[in-house]
């Protein structure tokens, strides 16, 4: 078949690598080269253990305090709060525990997976040094700090979760650079990471031309149909592509093209932020995240990358160059003798829906259509597995992970709702801030 997978980022650029293993013909269809949009900038962790979903039970106790500082973790822009308010309502709603532990189990199915599904990719395109398998260590000042997640951290146990204690002093043994600061961790073992996202995501797409992919350089507005089959894809530049399917794999910027192919789904954007540390000179060997602070700290080949912070502000807001800087902030007060001479910063757009979920499945409309997007915080996370269940689907395999939860039908006649109006572009960097990493 030749099928045309619409965005290249981690998502879609995994999905084409995997249909190609079936002998499937890929057409790529995005206006920027693989790898730029919400794929370029992420934190890199690659974690079967990050199942967890973003809403967790007593959040909704600090939504006040959201609205009133734009430089929380989490924070609604004032202008943009009517049109997220829909959203947040169902977002909240999620956050109850029975509803957490169906979400974890859900993710946890696809997570789980994650080394196995990246592994025969990486292999092929000759690069396994780009997904490594260094354990990642959650941080707290104390013991008693960690009590306060004790009900997450005692989920992903329940669900397979290789979770080990580590006290300050191995703490200060495995990490000399937290000098003393944390006194209590948590070692996920299982957990990995990639030391540059982008250039992942740019290999196993360069992979996929010379296995023979074309990337066409437009903007897909829409499918032709005829009855419940896609023939062709119309492209913005008023071009037709015809296919024998498609796999829409556009992130952020999916929800029209659902929509197209009969799926209304409350599709917002979480816009992230990193800060990247070029002139670094720590010495960390696993990825750290710093609970209390709300911040993933990793290693990387560009430097050391400070990333996290959730913004709704629709697709078209500029970056707030403020809230790039609380990360630095955090990371000198984490790592006081950190060098910071040299940083970058970058927003991207993560696509979320409510349930912290993504959408995985056939199309409601079209026989030959799948959708495969809203990976939300774990992208790179669910790239890999993502794409081996999609390949299942389009070959009629039984797949791997139970899909159920993942179907776009789950929102039934959600309505209208859209994050914003296209705009900005895919992955800006924050102004004024140093441009990208
Ligand atoms: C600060 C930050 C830290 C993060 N850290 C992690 C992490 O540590 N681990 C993790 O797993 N995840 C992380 N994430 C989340 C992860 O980056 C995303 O989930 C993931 O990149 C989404 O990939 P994607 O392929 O769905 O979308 P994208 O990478 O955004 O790609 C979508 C592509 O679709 C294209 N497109 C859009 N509209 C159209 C159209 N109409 N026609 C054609 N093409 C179109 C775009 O140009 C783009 O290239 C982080 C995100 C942020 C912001």
């Amino acid at each position: 078949m030749h099928l045309s997978v619409i965005g290249s980022g981690i998502v879609g650029v995994c999905t084409a690598a995997w249909l190609q293993r079936d002998g499937h013909r890929v057409t790529f269809v995005d206006p920027l080269d693989a790898g730029e949009a919400c794929s370029f900038g992420n934190a890199g962790s690659l974690s079967p253990s990050a199942c967890l979903p973003v809403g967790m039970p007593g959040l909704w106790k600090q939504v006040p305090g959201w609205l009133a500082d734009p430089l929380a973790p989490l924070t609604v822009r004032w202008a943009y709060l009517p049109r997220a308010l829909p959203w947040l309502l169902r977002f909240l709603r999620h956050s109850r525990r029975e509803e957490v532990v169906r979400i974890a189990t859900a993710l946890r199915g696809l997570l789980a997976p994650i080394f196995d599904s990246y592994g025969p990719l990486v292999e092929r395109a000759g690069v396994g040094h780009l997904v490594r398998r260094s354990g990642c260590l959650y941080v707290y000042s104390s013991p008693a700090a960690a009590a306060r997640w004790a009900f997450g951290m005692n989920l992903r146990r329940r669900l397979g979760v290789e979770l080990r204690e580590v006290g300050a002093e191995e703490l200060q043994a495995l990490e000399p650079d937290l000098q003393g600061r944390f006194r209590f961790g948590l070692l996920a073992p299982e957990n990995g990471s990639t030391p540059d996202p982008a250039a992942l995501v740019k290999a196993l797409h360069a992979q996929c031309l010379r296995d023979g992919a074309v990337h066409l350089r437009e903007r897909a507005a829409g499918f032709e149909l005829a009855g419940r089959e896609v023939r062709a894809l119309k492209l913005a530049s008023g071009e037709r592509l015809a296919v024998d399917g498609v796999v829409v794999t556009a992130g952020a910027w999916s929800a029209p093209l659902a929509r197209a192919l009969g799926a209304r789904v409350p599709l917002e954007t979480q816009r992230g932020y990193h800060v990247t540390v070029r002139s670094s000179n720590l010495a960390l060997s696993h990825t750290v995240m710093a609970v209390e602070d709300n911040l993933m700290v990793n290693p990387m080949a560009m430097g050391l990358r400070l990333a996290g912070s959730v913004e709704f502000a629709g697709l078209a807001a500029p970056p707030a160059r403020a809230r790039a800087d609380v990360l630095l902030k955090k990371g000198r007060q984490i790592f006081p003798h950190l060098d910071t001479s040299d940083v970058s910063s970058w927003m991207g757009h993560r696509p979320c829906l409510p349930d912290s979920l993504p959408v995985i499945g056939r199309a409601p409309a079209a026989t030959n259509a799948w959708l495969a997007f809203g990976h939300g915080h774990v992208g790179m996370c669910g790239g890999a597995s993502t794409g081996r269940e999609v390949a299942a689907l389009v070959a009629g395999r039984v797949p791997q992970v139970d899909l159920h939860p993942f179907r776009a039908e789950r929102f039934g006649a959600f309505g209208t709702y859209s994050p914003g109006r296209r705009g900005g572009g895919p992955g800006v960097a924050a102004a004024g801030a140093g441009g990208r990493a």
